[in-house]
């Protein structure tokens, strides 16, 4: 009998543990995970079918990073925001890295200029692009973007310009004047775009390049989808609208007059000097 409630008692706090674990990880699971929409990183089939037996006839190069938040990061907590951030010294550190590897920065319009025969790039160009409007590309990253004169674009969601976490228009105003940054659009309302009814996705397309232009007095001419989501039917209309090119989130340096409305980007991450220079110059990248 003794023997037995004593082997009881042993059990007991290893239970509570286990049960402990697995509430923690469904807590943390149903906050965190299930808010994220998971990004497109493939070329969609009914894409890939009508690209099959197009020719390319231009070929450039040019890596495209993607960033999304540049800051230190002060709620622990918040595991989507610290997944997607880097420190503004390590962004700082990137920049050293591209620079002294002697890249040049140019924009995705300079990218459509190029692929139009309207200028001739540098050999070694990169772009830094920017997704969302986050408030720390104004605190963060300008500074260290006029630091290096170096230029970048930065992709918006109208109507997100005020939001606590957002830039504020005035931000947004002066950046586009510094002549460092191109002004890109991301939709209206960050819409997942691909398998959205013809009229709305009109709408989010349209309205953000109008709305912006109208902010700020200047041409909005490069898109970036929202998710990376896109399909024929977005391609179609953020062409007609007046768009000159628009990135996704599939990975990849190859930028081909094929692939002008869906082109690739990279995650730099926190990778700097060798690491990031590696990544640029990688082969194995998608090379559609
Ligand atoms: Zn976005």
């Amino acid at each position: 009998m003794k023997k037995r409630r004593v082997h009881n008692t042993n059990l007991i706090l290893p239970i509570i543990l286990a049960l402990l674990i697995v509430v923690t990880f469904f807590i943390f699971k149903s906050s965190n995970f299930n808010q994220q929409i998971p990004d497109v990183v493939e070329i969609p089939k009914e894409v890939q079918e009508s690209i099959k037996n197009v020719k390319p006839q231009k070929y450039l190069r040019v890596p495209i990073l993607l960033y999304h938040y540049v800051e230190y990061v002060k709620d622990q907590g918040d595991t989507i925001r610290k997944s997607l951030n880097i420190t503004p010294y390590t962004f700082d550190a990137e920049i050293k890295t591209l620079k002294d590897a002697g890249y040049e920065f140019i924009t995705t319009k300079d990218l459509a200029d190029a692929l139009d025969d309207k200028i001739t790039l540098p050999p070694k160009s990169v772009i830094l692009t920017f997704d969302d409007g986050y408030r720390d590309f104004y605190t963060d990253v300008f500074p260290i973007l006029k630091k290096y004169n170096v230029k970048a674009v930065v992709f918006v969601v109208p109507n997100f310009l005020g939001l606590p976490n957002n830039l504020d228009t005035w931000m947004l105003a002066e950046i586009a004047k510094s002549g460092l940054v191109e002004i890109g659009a991301h939709t209206m309302n960050h819409a997942y775009l691909s398998g959205l009814p013809l009229a709305r996705v009109k709408f989010e397309v349209e309205e953000s390049k109008k709305t912006l232009e109208k902010i700020l007095g200047v041409k909005v001419v490069s898109f970036a989808y929202p998710y990376g989501a896109f399909d024929n039917k977005t391609i179609d209309v953020v062409k007609k609208a007046g768009f000159r090119s628009a990135v996704t989130e599939i990975s990849g340096t190859f930028t081909l007059d094929v692939n002008r409305f869906f082109l690739y980007r990279i995650r730099p991450g926190g990778r700097v000097e060798t690491a990031l220079l590696d990544l640029l110059e990688r082969q194995n990248l998608a090379q559609h």
